[in-house]
């Protein structure tokens, strides 16, 4: 897949898969509805890694229950490309979207020359 080695996509994969539970979490914890799995599966993440930090600058971006609700949609749609083996691909242009800008931005479905483009033709979406 666009040029990726397979420990970076495998990197990719493990962040996307964490990012959903974190997004997941956090959207049940902005309507009350944190369940003590969900608060089981944020203390393994602790565990495990470095998602405490991750977690915290999630919950600082996510402002409420509809920007959580679109992370999760940008997950899973990065998810689908992972499953159709688009992922890292620029739907733009086709050009393979650097490891370090995936690394940062998992969800990413554009390249950053395509991202602007898009941005300049509809401000502040
Ligand atoms: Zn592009």
């Amino acid at each position: 897949m666009a040029g990726l080695s397979a420990s970076q996509l495998s990197f990719l994969r493990k962040r996307l898969t964490e990012l959903k539970a974190v997004a997941v979490a956090a959207l049940r914890r902005s309507q009350g509805e944190l369940k003590g799995e969900d608060a089981e599966l944020l203390a393994d993440l602790h565990r495990t890694g470095d998602w405490a930090v991750a977690e915290a600058e999630f919950e600082r971006d996510v402002a409420g229950a509809e920007n959580a609700r679109r992370a999760i949609g940008d997950i899973l749609e990065a998810e689908k490309r992972f499953a159709s083996g688009t992922y890292g691909e620029c739907a733009a242009c086709g050009t393979a979207i650097a490891f370090e800008r995936l690394s940062a931005q998992p969800t990413a479905s554009r390249c950053v020359p395509c991202q602007q483009t898009a941005e300049w033709r509809a401000p502040g979406r």
